[in-house]
């Protein structure tokens, strides 16, 4: 359903199920993560943006103190009062994140908006596909209402109000990616987040690009054991470098160069050296891809693609036959500038940065070429870098 459609269906579902038009609507959109993988806990740097599909959420306040929350895409209501504001554990947990973005924007302390509210809401993000549908919905909620209740936090503050959410409500430790590129995305252009400072920069890119997601079947076990290895073998190698580097002030993998990578690996085991080098490289091709961008060196950026793929298939490990087999079919397409798993990894999506022009036959060759190994078919979506969470 295009963007249009949604808003008009949860207005007009509002006053359908209300007798009144909302007296707030905002949106928010998923987002994609384009460079820079595995950095957020090594306090790094990535490229995402915000995409061109999003939710939208219509509120107005209540009399009295009941909150009402209506999810079109589930078809179900959840009803509670103000004092009653409190992490739901079975049923109708999609209610958690709006529900955890309003309980948080009271820190905690719901009865302090006095009165409650009626909202309906509903997009057109696939729920569950790497996408961030989730952080969309607290990023609408978090802006329809702080208009609603006059609160004032900024962007960054909204998007760690939804992270909150997430952590207590919903209960996935997620990091600030989802959220932050829902709020800071723009038109044509990238989200560059350091999440050292929490800094979000939107980076010019152009409108003649854009990027193709291309979902593996692969859904590989073992791969919540598999991330902790990852993350604490990143911890280890950490905890090395702050004692070999003289310079000082080391912390985490954002303050180990590739050079010092290099001459001081040999302290670590070789496994761990493997993990360490790959957020390392991934900071360095994150900061080498903003210099490019700002060059209009799209191929450029693209080969930087690549090699975060590469160093994913041969350090981190974290890629699997499916995703590989995805960016070798990328590479022998002229019109495709980079490639490279996206997100954790062991299964899910590629993102591909396109020529537009050209979707339909790269779509068709990645497909043909998956095909041939696996014998089904990935999904192929292209998305465009577009506006971030606003108000309507
Ligand atoms: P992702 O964020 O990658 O889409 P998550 O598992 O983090 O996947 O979040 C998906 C969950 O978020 C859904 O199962 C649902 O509970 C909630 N959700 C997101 N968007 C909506 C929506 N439009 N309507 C109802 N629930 C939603
Ligand atoms: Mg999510």
């Amino acid at each position: 359903m295009l963007n249009q459609e949604v808003y008009d269906k949860v207005v007009s579902e509002f006053a359908a199920k209300f007798g009144s038009k909302p007296q707030v609507v905002a949106y928010a959109p998923g987002r994609i993560e384009v460079l820079g993988n595995h950095t957020d806990y090594n306090e790094g740097y990535v490229f995402s943006a915000a995409i061109d599909k999003g939710t939208f959420f219509a509120v107005s306040p209540a009399d009295d103190d009941t909150v009402t929350l209506v999810a079109l895409d589930m078809g179900e209501t959840y009803a509670t009062t103000l004092g009653a504001v409190a992490p739901i554990k079975s049923g109708m947990t999609w209610a958690n994140y709006p529900l955890g973005t309003f309980n948080w924007l009271f820190g905690g302390k719901p009865a302090e908006a006095g009165k409650g509210f009626k909202a309906v809401f509903g997009g057109n993000i696939p729920l569950g596909a790497g996408l961030s549908s989730s952080a969309a919905l607290e990023m609408a909620a978090a802006l329809a209402l702080q208009k609603v209740y006059g609160t004032s936090f900024d962007r960054t503050e909204l998007a760690k109000i939804g992270q909150k959410a997430e952590h207590t409500f919903a209960g996935c430790p997620c990091g600030l990616l989802d959220q932050a590129s829902s709020m800071y995305g723009q038109s044509g252009a990238l989200v560059k987040s350091d999440f050292r400072t929490n800094e979000f920069e939107a980076v010019p890119m152009g409108d003649g690009v854009a990027f193709m997601m291309v979902k593996s079947n692969a859904k590989h076990a073992l791969v919540d054991g598999a991330y902790a290895s990852r993350r604490q073998a990143c911890e280890d190698a950490a905890k090395h470098f702050a004692a070999v580097l003289r310079k000082g002030g080391v912390t985490h993998l954002r303050d180990v160069t590739m050079a010092e990578w290099v001459l001081y690996r040999g302290g670590l085991s070789e496994t761990t050296a493997k993990r360490a080098v790959h957020p390392i490289g991934e900071d360095e091709r994150v900061l080498q891809g903003a210099a490019l961008l700002s060059k209009g060196d799209l191929k450029g950026f693209g080969a930087l693609m690549y090699d975060s793929h590469e160093s994913s298939r041969n350090w981190f490990e974290n890629s699997c036959e499916e995703l590989d087999a995805i960016v070798d079919a990328a590479k022998a397409i002229p019109e495709v500038y980079g490639a490279r798993l996206s997100g954790g990894g062991f299964g899910g999506s590629c993102c591909l940065l396109v020529d537009p022009a050209a979707a339909d036959k790269i779509a068709a060759a990645i497909a043909r070429e998956y095909k041939a190994k696996f014998g089904d078919e990935p999904t192929c979506s292209l998305i465009k870098p577009s506006e971030g969470a606003h108000l309507i």
